[in-house]
């Protein structure tokens, strides 16, 4: 067993593309392994995290839904899964989460703390609301200003402290840390970028003319009335973009701070630090404006850096996923999985050792504002929707793409030409193969479960 510390640093909705714009993690990223082509299995938060921490895909581990859309049965099967915090607490690692989501994601942690006061207000109010009938809570919904719904949990510098208080009381020990930090996540720090008269280039270019009431012409739906409540009709498109990169502007100096202060302690020898966000972010593409949702590269791509101790700074090409972590983890620690038969992900530690991964497709998946599949393989991207209505967006009333959807990635990077149409073969070749690997991911979750039903015997 290789006795390292690990920091696994978690940044909301983190775009691939925006970490050239960090200062202090591009410069990190020069003592690290970068994997270059990683992504996410799903798009948003709750699934996200579940699979990264379970080297599981949504559909294995039952979560394939997030926040107040996660029902009991996606949960049946989240007590038998090995999550590294649990393999990692069985070896005698302490095991720390600053973060706020809860429930089923404390599994395993002995401290998951958050950094705020607001969320132990917010804790009791939901304590109540999770009393009233359903009917008064969608009433609720109806006449509560999204403003108020639409918050950051807590700051990044609140995290930081945070973070660093808990690695201070757990000095001497063995531990694996979780850090999630939230300030990319909308409305990101919108108000206080509009303060400091910030002006950031923002990756995804927007027409600096548009504003907030402009997006009705585009798209439609409560996601629009959202933007317009949380951040005014008249604000430009461009300025909301500008505080998302802002955003990231801050986290990166809190993860300096972070890092500094380990290497204060002595510690960053002795600890892997990954850095990594739980999905992208779109900034308009594919009209879908300041969320998450869709499968498209801004949306599912993801920054991917290793530190590890004793290994050089490489650049890995080749797909990666974020289902791959555990098992790289644990073989670099020398740690056995306890059912390695049941994870999704590879080891990737010869790839890492060669600067090139075999990983021959990408898999991902989402659930919450529409229900659609993707597959990457090769030079090809396809995307599903297993029915029509399914395929509707149900914050931007209207069909993202279509129902099927297949993109030349060397051709057409910005997934813009939908060849679905013009290549059948493909598509459907594609479409049996995902259906194929989705049916096998509820087979392994039967079987995780009663495994672990006979293991209690
Ligand atoms: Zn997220
Ligand atoms: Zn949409």
């Amino acid at each position: 067993l290789n006795p390292y510390n690990i920091v696994w640093i978690v940044i909301d909705a983190l775009r691939r593309d925006v970490l050239e714009h960090m200062q202090f993690l591009s410069k990190f990223s020069a003592r690290c392994v970068v994997l270059e082509d990683a992504y996410s299995v799903t798009n948003t938060t709750d699934p996200s995290l579940t699979s990264m921490l379970s080297g599981l895909y949504p559909l294995t581990h039952g979560v394939v839904q997030h926040g107040e859309r996660v029902e009991p049965r996606h949960l049946a099967c989240v007590g038998a899964v090995d999550f590294i915090q649990k393999i990692l607490k069985k070896l005698g690692y302490a095991t720390a989460a600053v973060d706020y989501l809860g429930r089923w994601h404390r599994i395993g942690f002995d401290i998951y703390a958050s950094p705020i006061r607001r969320v132990e207000k917010r804790t009791a109010v939901s304590t109540i609301k999770k009393l009233l009938p359903k009917r008064v809570k969608m009433l609720i919904r109806r006449v509560v200003p999204a403003r108020t719904r639409l918050g950051l949990p807590y700051l990044a510098e609140d995290a930081t402290e945070l973070a660093m208080k808990i690695i201070g009381e757990l000095e001497g020990k063995r531990f694996f840390l979780l850090v999630h930090y939230w300030d990319t996540h909308i409305p990101y720090r919108f108000s206080e970028c509009v303060e400091h008269g910030c002006s950031f280039e923002c990756p995804h270019a927007i027409d600096a003319r548009y504003r907030v009431r402009d997006l009705s012409r585009w798209v439609r739906g409560e996601w629009v009335k959202k933007l317009v409540d949380t951040f005014g009709e008249a604000t430009l498109l461009n300025a909301i973009c500008s505080a998302y990169m802002y955003s990231a502007a801050l986290v990166d100096r809190e993860i300096e701070k972070l890092v500094s202060f380990l290497e204060q302690r002595k510690l960053l020898d002795n600890t892997i630090m990954i850095v990594t966000s739980d999905h992208g972010e779109s900034l308009g593409e594919h009209g879908i404006w300041f969320d998450h949702h869709g499968l498209y590269e801004p949306s599912v791509r993801v920054p991917l850096l290793l530190h590890i101790p004793g290994m050089d700074h490489r650049r890995v090409s080749g797909f990666a996923q974020h289902v791959d972590l555990v098992p790289t983890i644990l073989s670099v620690l020398g740690v056995k999985h306890p059912r390695p038969e049941t994870l999704d992900g590879e080891d990737l530690t010869a790839a890492i050792e060669v600067g090139s991964t075999n990983r021959s497709l990408v898999y991902a998946e989402e659930a919450y504002t529409e229900r659609k599949f993707m597959l990457r393989e090769g030079r090809y991207k396809y995307i599903y929707s297993p029915t029509p209505e399914a395929a509707l967006c149900r914050y931007c009333n209207t069909v993202h793409g279509g129902i099927e959807e297949l993109y030349d990635m060397d051709r057409d990077p910005l997934e813009l030409n939908n060849i679905a149409d013009q290549q059948p073969d493909i598509a459907r070749e594609m479409r049996k193969k995902l259906e194929a690997m989705t049916r096998d991911m509820v087979r392994k979750r039967v079987r995780i479960k009663l495994l672990s039903t006979h293991a209690k015997r």
